[in-house]
């Protein structure tokens, strides 16, 4: 997250307007670049006068028109040290990262990328070299910074924002309910859901996280305006998700945000022409659970999650807090973001994410003396395991963290990313974890999942962004539902079989 620093090059130079000179340093990565113009100090100045042999003589005007250096001014985060570093070791030997906001101010509190790397061994020693480049090849990736780079399907926890705008949009009624069997079935398919109690309202649906309800209740959104014009209806849609900084950068004070995707009218006219057919809401339906062309980063996630913790509202995530110099962090941050969703809609958005964790598939990470709002995703992985989604905020009523996290091919939200969560909202909350929930600290500190990426990832394939890949079917095949876990996963640990669950093989279908 620091970033590090680099030899300026000529181009450095060029666009410097004279304030650095070859030898001179300058960030090169993380807050380090972000913040080179308000971190680097002032050079100082030193007249001398030399003999005709180049000797120095003396100093010019005995050093009156002479300037002392000044260093840079220090810059003060909010990030919670003791936060961050529990969130690398919950996060060693896996890949994936976590982003945890202070909502009503959107200070980011951590933010890790697994794997990552030691700032300290790229310092201007003779060894630099050499581990660069071996950090630039490493099939790890650790200058992938998975926070804010990497795009991921959201999964489940992409139902939030489908219940969000369903209300306000008046096409989805929070008191109805759904009859579930098992499925949503569409044109001679069955596209599935795992087994859970009724769905009577907007609260249960979120809880039990019904896919049958959100392939409903989007494609709902999307005809609004009629079955042959779905553009306007995703386009309505698609207003809603940047308004709540879905799809679009949020501009942190990081370097290399990505956009993410929300994809719009133009994106599937595109793959879809409208002189051969075009599109209909039961193509992309797999949107409404977060899966198709959707794609976020773990900052979005979190940010989303802040948002439905103020009630609709959000500041951009920054990492600067202040300067010690007084000098105030950019104007941006400290604009406040509405969303134009009416706030009663929020309170029942809580309260399914709060139902999420009492009785729903985040139960195993509920904490006794902390009510935690949460929704887990399992996100599915066209290129295989899938991954493991979590985001929350907590206590539910005057919340003081928002967190995301990602933890890629790990399988079921609930295996990994909704546990290791759940531990970094006590950490920061109560600063400790009780005694009760240290087995589980102790099982997501050795968990070991790097075997299991790289069996995902041959080297060959490793490109620095993968975009979304176009599929000619945007529908969902049936054994690529997403899922999420059983609560018997929960208590005894992830195991490789559940992943042939997650894709169907089992006959059983998740989250
Ligand atoms: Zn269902």
């Amino acid at each position: 997250m620091l970033g590090y620093i680099n030899e300026v090059d000529q181009r450095d130079i060029d666009q410097g307007n004279g304030v650095y000179s070859s030898g001179d340093y300058i960030g090169a990565a993380g807050i380090e670049y972000e913040y080179e113009s308000y971190l680097r100090g002032k050079k100082g100045v030193s007249f001398q006068l030399k003999d005709n042999l180049g000797r120095i003589v003396g100093r010019l005007e005995n050093g009156d028109r002479d300037s002392a250096a000044v260093s840079g001014s220090d810059l003060i985060t909010g990030i919670d040290i003791d936060l961050q570093e529990y969130g690398e070791l919950l996060m060693q030997n896996k890949t994936g990262s976590i982003v945890a906001i202070e909502p009503k101010t959107g200070e980011i509190l951590a933010m890790v990328s697994a794997p990552t790397y030691d700032p300290n061994l790229l310092m201007m020693t003779q060894t630099r070299g050499e581990i660069f480049s071996k950090l630039l090849t490493d099939p790890l990736k650790p200058f992938f910074d998975r926070t804010v780079m990497a795009k991921y399907p959201p999964g489940s926890i992409f139902k939030t924002v489908v219940s969000l705008v369903g209300m306000q949009e008046g096409t989805l009624n929070p008191n109805h309910g759904i009859a579930c069997h098992g499925g949503y079935f569409y044109a001679g398919r069955t596209y599935g859901c795992h087994h859970h109690a009724p769905v009577n309202n907007a609260v249960d649906a979120l809880g039990y996280s019904c896919n049958t309800y959100y392939f409903t209740e989007f494609r709902n959104i999307v005809d609004k305006f009629g079955f042959s014009n779905p553009q306007k209806g995703l386009d309505v849609f698609g207003k809603y998700c940047h308004e709540m900084g879905l799809g679009e950068q949020l501009q942190i004070d990081y370097p290399n945000e990505s956009r993410g995707n929300i994809p719009d009218s133009k994106y599937y006219d595109g793959i879809y022409p409208r002189n051969r057919g075009g599109w209909r809401s039961p193509t992309i339906m797999s949107v409404g659970i977060g899966q198709g062309e959707v794609q976020l980063t773990t900052l979005q996630m979190a940010n989303l999650a802040a948002l439905i913790a103020n009630g609709g509202y959000w500041y951009p995530p920054h990492l600067a807090k202040k300067f010690k110099d007084n000098r105030t962090i950019p104007e941006r941050f400290l604009k406040k973001r509405e969303v134009s969703i009416d706030p009663a809609y929020f309170k029942i958005v809580q309260e399914g994410m709060a139902q999420c964790v009492i009785k729903g598939t985040a139960r195993a990470c509920a904490i006794p003396d902390i009510q935690v709002c949460g929704k887990t995703g399992t996100s599915q992985n066209p290129h295989g395991d899938d991954h493991s989604v979590f985001f929350a905020f907590a206590p539910k009523e005057n919340p003081k963290i928002a967190i995301a996290v990602y933890v890629e091919n790990a399988g079921w939200g609930s295996s990994y990313a909704a546990p290791i969560a759940s531990l970094m909202i006590e950490k920061y909350l109560n600063r400790s974890i009780r005694p009760e929930r240290l087995p589980m600290e102790e099982r997501m500190f050795k968990a070991n999942l790097i075997d299991k990426y790289l069996a995902n990832h041959p080297v060959a394939r490793i490109q620095p962004e993968r975009t979304a890949p176009v599929r000619k079917d945007t529908l969902p095949k049936p054994e690529e539902i997403p899922s999420d876990a059983p609560e018997g996963l929960l208590n005894g640990g992830p195991t490789t079989s559940l992943d042939n669950i997650s894709k169907g093989k089992g006959g059983k279908i998740q989250d």
